[in-house]
């Protein structure tokens, strides 16, 4: 993917402050394909002015400088995306953050995934949900994504290793491995996980045009297989936000690196202090006490669009 196509494939302007865009940039990211590899060989560290040199990620994570005609694009097999996907971004802990006091069920998010792993129109990755607590208190909109658990039980329960947990905090599925015995959707108690009932969506387009599957971006989807959130892992291998995170247009998402202690707005782009937002706003996990260790976390709901049910009058 070059810059241009990223440029396009990103729905929300960055301020240019605390861009974490700028920030991956600086790690050398940007600029990955999401099914080439760049590789450099035999290059001398001998720098000449009249080379245009070019920073590139290694294989262990480090970045280097080399000259421009000494990258050479090569195509990644559906092994080596398989390999490459089994591990993950190293260093990294990716989590997600969502403000429930701003989601206004614009489903731009829900839009975009869809689009993006080529999902019917009934299939989510991510759904909002209008949500009660109680019959006196008003109702809220909460997206839900896969919760990408450090204790997943549905990667327990796969007999066939094709559900996986990566270092870098990731949750996914090798639709090349999975039988389809659905075990995994009866073990995760988000019900987060899809089944491929059908052909993927405008299956047609992979006739004319073959795709190698990429197991960090589940396409093609594949017919008797799972299905679900995969936190855009291809988009992070190539420098970007998730892409329900950069469709949001009302500020809803944080994603980042637990690492870093720093997530980043999808909408504004600001970067903040991930601890810090967390204690100063009540964050919290869904359904703590399973012991699922989720890797999204809350925001509470504090300004509700819907109305309070009325309440009964105690006087009368
Ligand atoms: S939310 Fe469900 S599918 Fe996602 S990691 Fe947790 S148990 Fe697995
Ligand atoms: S449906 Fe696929 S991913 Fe889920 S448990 Fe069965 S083989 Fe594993």
């Amino acid at each position: 993917m070059n810059s241009d196509q990223l440029k396009k494939n990103e729905p929300a302007k960055s301020t240019g402050k605390n861009s974490r865009r700028d920030f991956m940039r600086k790690l050398g990211l940007i600029g990955a394909a999401a099914t080439t590899g760049a590789v450099a060989s035999g290059f001398t560290s001998q720098r000449t002015p009249e080379e245009e040199y070019v920073k590139v990620m290694t294989s262990d994570n480090k970045l280097v400088e080399i000259p421009k005609s000494q990258v050479k694009e090569v195509k990644l097999d559906t092994e080596a995306l398989q390999s490459r996907g089994r591990l993950g971004i190293a260093g990294k802990r990716w989590v997600m953050v969502i403000d429930l006091a701003k989601c206004r069920n614009a489903r731009e998010c829900i839009k975009g995934c869809q689009e993006h792993h080529h999902l019917h129109p009934y299939q989510y990755h991510i759904n909002t949900l209008v949500m009660q607590d109680n019959p006196q208190s008003a109702p809220y909109n909460m997206p839900k994504p896969c919760m990408h658990c450090d204790n997943p039980p549905c990667v327990s329960v796969c007999p066939v290793d094709a559900t996986f947990k990566r270092q870098d905090g990731i949750v996914l599925i090798d639709n090349e491995r999975c039988i389809g015995c659905r075990f995994c959707m009866a073990a995760c108690p988000y019900s987060v996980r899809v089944f491929n009932w059908e052909e993927p969506f405008q299956a047609q387009l992979y006739e004319a045009q073959p795709m190698e599957y990429d197991v960090e971006a589940n396409i093609p989807q594949k017919k008797g297989t799972i299905t679900k959130c995969l936190f855009s892992a291809d988009c992070l291998r190539g420098g970007d936000l998730p892409t329900c995170v950069r469709s949001c247009p009302n500020e809803v998402f944080y994603f980042g690196d637990e690492n870093e202690n720093a997530v980043t707005n999808g909408t504004t782009r600001e970067t903040v202090v991930l601890s810090e937002l967390l204690e100063k706003n009540a964050g919290y996990r869904l359904m703590e006490e399973l012991g699922t260790k989720p890797r999204v976390y809350y925001l509470p709901p504090k300004d509700r669009v819907f109305e309070a049910p009325e309440k009964p009058d105690h006087h009368s």
